[in-house]
């Protein structure tokens, strides 16, 4: 058993922890399923957090999703910063709608424990989890958009659905689809493509605009007027590039299906894809460590992590909390 990676996952895990122990009455710990059995024989625990009271769980929740892709660790990072600082009451991004019961934080935020032990961007199958939910692309980009080569090669989707991919949409069914009104958003961090950021909506398998494709540009307008535009790129994320077995096109399809009428809440799934290849064109030898690759150097982590902190704040209250009046919701 590779020690150093137990010992990774076990510090993510111990943080995942000590929020549920730190606001016992506002948060609850679960443990969620299981990941793929490793080659060592190991299985290992998928937690969800539900941070708020029961009643806004069901009827205002966000939902915080990281860690699909086990190398992209400042994904996970990012999210747990964020939670710490939307509880601590003397933080800038507190959100006291929490604690007064108007909203709650849903998130999984270690989708893939097995691909952090192992230190893979795919899950102890081999398979990569954002390639694996069945859905065909119109037209992938060869390879990278997902291929069924065998488990080898990075980017396999997979011959069925994996233990994490099964938890995580279980997860999204269990607490965004039952909302009744308004919206259901849903954030899932990765890191590592491009030297910008970007915030994706569906689809990734067409270049056709989703049904919401007005609402998210209008998030995505209102977010530029909050924050430093040129941080961010928004849109859909075949813009950037067409995949397979994206979960969240699957899940999304899922709940828009053109054939019956739209009932409860608008069920609007991001991805935040943080870029870190600025830094290696200033220091091209990253490249030959494949962590590296994904994540930023320790003296910018810190920095990295406080300026999404902002973003996430703006994006929950703006779904959550802010009106979008043009949009009848
Ligand atoms: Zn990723």
């Amino acid at each position: 058993m590779p020690i150093r990676g137990l010992e990774r996952l076990r510090r993510f895990e111990n943080r995942i922890i000590d929020i549920a122990r730190r606001h016992p009455a506002l948060v609850r710990l679960r443990q969620y399923g299981y990941s793929r059995r490793d080659k060592h024989g190991f299985r290992h625990p998928i937690y969800v957090l539900e941070i708020g009271k029961k009643s806004a769980l069901r009827k205002n929740p966000f939902a915080l999703v990281a860690g699909v892709h086990g190398l992209e660790t400042i994904a996970i990072r990012v999210l747990l910063d964020f939670l710490n600082e939307a509880l601590n009451p003397k933080s800038k991004v507190y959100l006291r709608e929490i604690k007064s019961g108007k909203l709650a934080l849903v998130t999984m935020p270690i989708v893939n424990p097995g691909g952090i032990v192992a230190n893979t961007r795919s899950n102890p199958a081999g398979v990569d989890l954002m390639r694996n939910s069945g859905v065909d692309a119109e037209s992938a980009m060869p390879f990278f958009g997902g291929h069924r080569l065998g488990n080898l090669l990075p980017y396999f989707r997979g011959s069925q659905p994996e233990p994490e991919a099964r938890q995580l949409m279980r997860f999204v069914r269990e607490y965004l689809f039952p909302v009744k009104k308004g919206l259901a958003p849903a954030l899932d961090i990765h890191s590592g493509y491009g030297s910008l950021n970007h915030l994706w909506w569906p689809y990734a398998f067409t270049k056709d605009p989703c049904e919401d494709t007005g609402l998210f540009q209008a998030i995505a307008k209102r977010l530029k007027s909050k924050l430093d535009d040129s941080f961010y790129r928004f849109g859909p994320q075949s813009e950037s590039y067409t995949t397979h077995g994206d979960i969240w096109d699957k899940l999304y399809l899922e709940c828009h299906n053109p054939a019956k009428p739209r009932t409860g809440a608008r069920f609007l799934p991001f991805t935040l894809e943080i870029g870190t290849w600025a830094q290696l064109r200033q220091n091209p030898k990253r490249l030959l460590k494949k962590k590296l690759i994904f994540n930023p150097d320790k003296e910018s982590k810190k920095e990295f992590i406080r300026a999404h902190r902002r973003f996430l704040y703006e994006l929950v209250r703006l779904t959550k909390l802010g009106s979008l009046k043009e949009y009848r919701l």
